[in-house]
């Protein structure tokens, strides 16, 4: 069986290296790398055991290719949150040399690792054979195929997995999904060496925060809508709130990247209803490289006939619009579970 991949991230590489595997014909149109080469971060610190579950599958497929840098990861909680649904091993401690908490907040210390994703993607698209080109998705009597570069590029199942464009490129074809795209901004810092030993996530400020090569730090928030930019003064608002927990800290440069999501906060993968042959994975939010991989060989087990039920089916989202994806508590984060206990 042949099948075409448009799209050549984390989602994409993943599920051809599956698809390999088992003896797939695969055809990979790429587009551009978009990684930094920074590595990214993954962490097992997160509320759904479902999405622990996923990130610890991916971390094992990463040990196939490179060897994760370990980090101590310190989730900053209210005293209050219930941490017993919370799937690995963990200490909660009141203090913590070099972060400032206060007497109801409590630090949550994981560990995470970061990945070199650039790394791991270029070798895999290199290996599998994708070209760099940007395709374009058609549908006609309900059968998708792929046109790069004026030419049709035809396979009995389409994977699309094109990251932020997904909803873009299935709406030019004339259908839809259930996913928007949204923007995040994240600032790159002069750290300390107390700072720069760990992956923060700080829920009650709001930001998180990973270190890149010493003494650089890279830090962020939330969600802008797609299109608009980060907000005037942005650099300056979260350099505010890391130095009320870190202390001094020198800001360098502001950056901005695109992601996309579903409707329930999260990554969707399946065929799509309405066309024969169409298969996508994508939504991987703010944290697709610990959930990606792992998500693209359940995309492939469903391609090969045997796909679970899971959390992530897109049949079980198709329909729904994401009007604001800013509005959506991201899955992978434990702000839902504050707001849902206040
Ligand atoms: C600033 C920032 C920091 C992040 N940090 C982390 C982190 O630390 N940990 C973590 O887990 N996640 C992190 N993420 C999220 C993570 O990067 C995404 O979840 C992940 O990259 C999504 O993978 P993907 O393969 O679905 O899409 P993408 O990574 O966007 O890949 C899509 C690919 O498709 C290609 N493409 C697009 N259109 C076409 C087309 N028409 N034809 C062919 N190819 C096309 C693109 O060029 C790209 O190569 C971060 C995101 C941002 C923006």
């Amino acid at each position: 069986m042949r099948v075409v991949i448009l799209g050549g991230g984390i989602a994409g590489v993943f599920t051809a290296y599956f698809l390999k595997r088992r003896g797939f014909e695969v055809v990979g149109i790429g587009g551009e790398v978009t990684y930094p080469t920074a590595s990214l971060v993954l962490t097992l610190s997160m509320p759904h055991k479902e999405d622990v579950e996923l990130a610890k599958r991916s971390l094992e497929i990463y040990r196939e290719f490179v060897n994760p840098r370990e980090v101590t990861s310190v989730d900053i909680l209210p005293r209050w949150v219930d941490l017993s649904k919370l799937a690995v091993p963990h200490e909660v401690v009141d203090a913590i040399d070099g972060i400032r908490l206060s007497q109801d907040e409590v630090a949550v210390i994981t560990k995470d690792y970061l990945i070199p994703v650039r790394k791991v993607v270029t070798k895999l698209r290199r290996e599998l054979g994708f070209v760099d080109s940007y395709g374009l998705l058609k549908i006609k009597d309900r059968k998708a195929y792929v046109v790069v570069d004026g030419e049709r590029v035809e396979g009995d199942v389409v994977v699309l997995a094109a990251g932020y464009r997904n909803n873009i490129l299935a709406q030019e074809a004339g259908v839809s999904l259930p996913l928007a795209p949204y923007e995040c901004y994240a600032v790159v810092y002069l750290v300390g060496r107390k700072v720069w030993r760990y992956s923060i996530g700080d829920y009650i400020l709001g930001w998180y925060g990973r270190p890149l090569s010493p003494p650089l730090y890279i830090a962020g928030d939330g969600c802008g809508r797609y299109g608009q930019g980060p907000p005037p003064g942005y650099m300056q608002k979260i350099t505010n709130l890391i130095r009320q927990r870190v202390g001094h800290i020198f800001p360098l440069y502001l950056k901005t990247g695109y992601c996309e999501i579903g409707p329930h906060g999260g990554p969707i993968y399946g065929k799509h209803p309405e066309v024969e042959n169409l298969y996508v994975i994508g939504g991987l939010d703010g944290y697709g490289s610990m959930v990606g991989p792992a998500l693209a060989e359940r995309l492939v087990e469903l391609i090969a006939g045997r796909g679970a039920e899971d959390v992530y089916r897109l049949e079980k989202y198709f329909g729904i619009q994401v009007s604001n994806p800013c509005n959506i508590a991201e899955r992978h984060d434990w702000s839902a579970v504050l707001l849902r206990n206040a």
